[in-house]
């Protein structure tokens, strides 16, 4: 089956498919059971199937034409109106004890009707739609009461039942229909107030990296100056020093850019041809220069006949690269000698998806802390001991990325024997 990234349109829309199928199984239980127990009218034992029929049409129409997802809402919500109208106007011409358990089934229907129209129609169409309804329920309330109108006081207790259900729907249907857009404006309003708390972060971060970056530049210019005119030992020791103290600071303002700029709700991601070979490939041979004097291999498994596929995958190369990255250079930063191994195959298991492992011999990462480490901020002490340099935001940002782009992170990991991280994307549109 292919994987492609869905637009969040076409998540609501499948979502929307998906509780139309749920309703359209829920409409066949209930008409065979109502059959079973003779609780139906002639109404009922054609009206619930055919809508059952309506909504498994629907549901096909939102999940395969996202893009129809108002006019299928309009062509199953309609019906479903009419129905219950339909159903509402038999049981109070004859009101006895099953027009009572038909008014209970079609009252407490009727507030799917309303979520259904504000989750798929929004905005007006969906206040004309459920105020219609409710307009037309109490017009029918109405005009029952005025043909016959000993009704309210008729001593039956089945009569009695019905007058109150009515009363009862008659008062809550407006709170429901009036709640529903206050949820939704409260929903708007708490994604605008998250922009504008990201919008004000973000620029206060712009302004002080700005501010902070010139001064560094200048300070690293400065070190290498003296560095050419100071030659005595101990001279040369201290400008190590502030060279090391001043790349740090460089490395920890990028870190935070970066995982601000993740923060961003509106952020997007590409999808674009990505060649993974030589992603990889490229990705490796940089880490190679940040091995030092460690006794440490480099290498990466990427099967041959893997290859043709991987080369042709899609996604958005820039936050893929930084992922593996990421964890590329945890592994070297942590491992002293053995071994660093970058596995890429496409998953067996998950059409579509491709599986990376990054795999060290280093340190090893003790079981209660394999949540933690994907905190941002959060060092673990071994690694302050292995007086490694870092901010402890890597992999925050490699789960951050990796939940944006819809895939999985998993950790095993041996104090004193090692780590491996696997990351499951989904790049493979034609597999
Ligand atoms: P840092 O900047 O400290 O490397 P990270 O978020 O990348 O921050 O990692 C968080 C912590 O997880 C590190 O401080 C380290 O203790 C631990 N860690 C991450 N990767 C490894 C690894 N490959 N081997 C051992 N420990 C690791």
């Amino acid at each position: 089956m292919p994987t492609k990234r869905l637009t969040a349109d076409q998540r609501h829309a499948r979502l929307i498919a998906k509780v139309a199928l749920l309703a359209a199984a829920g409409n066949l239980i209930v008409s065979i059971s109502e059959g079973h127990h003779a609780l139906t009218t002639p109404w009922d034992a054609w009206g619930v199937p055919l809508l059952a029929a309506i909504y498994a049409i629907c549901a096909g129409v939102a999940w395969f034409k996202p893009a129809w997802l108002r006019a299928a809402a309009w062509c199953a919500l309609v019906p479903a109106s009419v129905f219950m109208q339909g159903s509402l106007c038999i049981t109070l011409q004859h009101p006895d004890q099953r027009g009572l358990y038909n008014i209970a089934a079609v009252m407490q229907f009727m507030p799917l009707l309303y979520v259904g129209a504000y989750t798929t129609l929004r905005g007006r169409s969906a206040l004309w739609l459920c105020w219609g309804h409710y307009a037309v329920l109490m017009l029918q309330f109405g005009i029952s009461w005025l043909l016959s109108r000993d009704l309210p006081f008729d001593p039956s207790h089945t009569q009695v039942m019905i007058q109150q259900a009515l009363i009862t729907t008659a008062v809550s249907h407006p709170l429901y229909i009036l709640a529903l857009p206050y949820i939704v404006r409260l929903r708007r309003s708490l994604d605008q107030a998250r922009q504008d708390s990201y919008r004000s972060k973000a620029r206060f971060l712009a302004m002080v990296s700005h501010e902070l970056r010139t001064p560094l530049q200048s300070m690293l210019g400065s070190v290498d100056l003296l560095g050419m005119r100071l030659s005595a030992p101990a001279d040369q020791r201290v400008l190590t020093r502030l060279r090391v103290a001043t790349h740090q600071l460089q490395t920890h303002l990028k870190d935070i850019t970066e995982y601000t700029q993740l923060e961003d709700p509106a952020l997007s991601l590409q999808d674009i041809p990505v060649d993974l070979v030589t992603l990889c490939q490229d990705l490796l041979d940089d880490q190679r220069a940040s091995i030092g004097d460690k006794p440490l291999a480099l290498r990466l498994d990427l099967p041959d006949p893997e290859r043709p596929l991987l080369q042709h995958a899609h996604g958005d190369p820039m936050r893929v690269r930084q992922v593996l990255l990421n964890l590329l250079v945890n592994a070297v930063k942590y491992t002293n000698q053995g071994e660093v191994l970058l596995r890429v195959r496409s998953s067996t298991t998950e059409p579509g998806m491709v599986c990376f492992t990054v795999e060290d011999t280093g340190m090893g990462i003790a079981l209660r802390h394999h949540e933690a480490i994907f905190q941002p901020y959060v060092r673990l002490d071994e690694a302050k001991a292995h007086s490694a340099e870092g901010t402890g935001l890597g992999l925050a940002v490699v789960k951050r990325l990796v939940d944006r782009m819809e895939g999985h992170l998993t950790v095993n990991s041996t104090p004193g024997v090692g780590s491996r991280f696997d990351v499951i994307l989904p790049m493979l549109h034609n597999a």
